[in-house]
């Protein structure tokens, strides 16, 4: 049994080779600046005693070079003798819109369906069908899976997935909350289950997932009720180049008297802003160092960072009624103690209380950061979407 997970982004391609039913990682892969002058390959090959890294800085130029080198350096690796002899691919697909509550074995029907969906994520889901296009060219014969990064927060209730427009604009267009990140949030939701040795179905859960793109997800008995992103990933969290939350009068604003164009203004929200706007640096490990240096800008994306996530934790403690388990995962979440700190910081009352030594002291695995008299546990989660997509595709495959 050998799985692939394959996840095909605007410029990149990430891949994971797991192996058996238990799904043991053999290989991890990395292909960026596909398209460039000088692309980037990183594959880690690992093996009983211990990984072997290969490097390649070559020209990529298309995502078909790209899956050939893929295949090529898997093969070399002797794991594999083509990509034929895998059980399955499992393809990571960002929006599936209201029509995959799912994973689904991959047909026809199904791509035209993510092609349909293009107006809802047009970043991505076309990057999403290449790859899985390419992937059925190399290897025809096996199941090829689609998990969609929407699917497990197709269970939020009306009230919270309904904007306050028009609502033939829901009807026609399927203007709404779909929220992201459905992996995440669903690997590291049944981790603190089994974790606490509870079943998924008795515990509430807050998830936040924060790296460069940012999420928080309101999981009651293990289903989804309430999350930050919307429509599309732009919505919610302050994040590495997007705004989040803010009036959308500002963008009427942009365009009526700083002349943008929708595309600019597109540009702006998506690449612009967020923690690089403030600071003109996206990667928030830079920014808590110059913070620590008095730099003003990142001392501030900090504190509104923090704080937005303080607002959503709290909103969605409302949300829930009860919660059991906060959760910290991603980059951010699972690397930076002083954003966990800030983020937990004045939530006494709440029932969050954060332990200082054992916040500092994370492990691999997960790690408890509470303090002993806090009501609601603290979870420090090492997210794994690949891991999670591969579990969904063998599901489907045994089914
Ligand atoms: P992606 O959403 O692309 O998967 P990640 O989850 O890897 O991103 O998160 C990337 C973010 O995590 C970057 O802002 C990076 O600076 C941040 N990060 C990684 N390690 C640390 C750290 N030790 N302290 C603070 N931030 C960190």
């Amino acid at each position: 049994m050998k799985i692939l997970v394959l996840n095909a982004g605007s410029s990149s391609l990430k891949f994971k080779l797991f192996e058996s039913q238990k799904l043991k990682l053999i290989a991890s892969g990395l292909i960026e600046r596909i398209g460039e002058e000088k692309s980037n390959a990183k594959v880690d090959i690992f093996n009983s005693s211990k990984a072997k890294r290969i490097e390649q800085k070559i020209k990529i130029k298309d995502h078909r070079q790209a899956i050939d080198l893929m295949s090529k350096i898997l093969v070399d690796s002797k794991y594999l003798k083509s990509l034929s002899e895998l059980s399955a691919i499992g393809h990571r697909v960002v929006h599936g819109g209201e029509l995959f509550k799912e994973p689904v074995l991959i047909k026809e029907n199904v791509i035209n369906a993510i092609k349909e969906l293009t107006p809802l994520a047009p970043l991505h889901n076309p990057v999403n069908l290449t790859g899985i296009e390419l992937a059925i060219e190399q290897a025809p014969n096996i199941p090829q899976i689609a998990v969609f990064d929407t699917a497990f927060h197709q269970t939020i209730p009306v009230a919270a997935y309904l904007y306050a427009l028009p609502y033939k604009l829901y009807e026609k267009n399927k203007i709404r909350r779909y929220g992201f990140h459905g992996s995440s949030h669903s690997f590291v939701a049944k981790q603190a289950a089994r974790h606490l040795d509870k079943n998924l179905e008795d515990i509430n859960i807050i998830s936040l997932h924060l790296g460069a793109g940012a999420s928080v997800a309101a999981i009651r008995a293990g289903k989804s009720i309430d999350t930050s992103m919307g429509m599309t990933p732009l919505e919610g969290l302050i994040m590495g180049t997007r705004s989040g939350d803010l009036d959308p009068a500002i963008v009427f604003y942009l365009n009526r008297e700083l002349g943008l164009s929708t595309a600019e203004i597109d540009e702006l929200l998506n690449k612009q802003s967020g923690l690089k706007g403030i600071t003109g640096n996206n990667d928030m490990r830079a920014i808590i160092e110059m913070a620590q240096h008095g730099e003003q800008r990142s001392k501030i994306a900090i504190e509104m960072f923090t704080y937005r996530v303080k607002k959503y934790i709290a909103s969605y403690m409302a949300a829930l009624g009860h919660t059991d388990i906060i959760i910290f995962t991603g980059g951010i979440g699972e690397n930076s103690a002083l954003i966990r700190e800030l983020s937990s910081k004045g939530l006494e009352e709440l029932g969050i209380t954060l332990d200082q030594d054992k916040n500092l002291n994370i492990n691999n695995g997960i790690t408890e950061i509470q303090s002993n008299n806090s009501k609601i546990k603290i979870l420090v989660i090492p997210t794994n979407e690949e891991l999670e997509i591969a579990t969904q595709t063998l599901q489907i495959i045994t089914k």
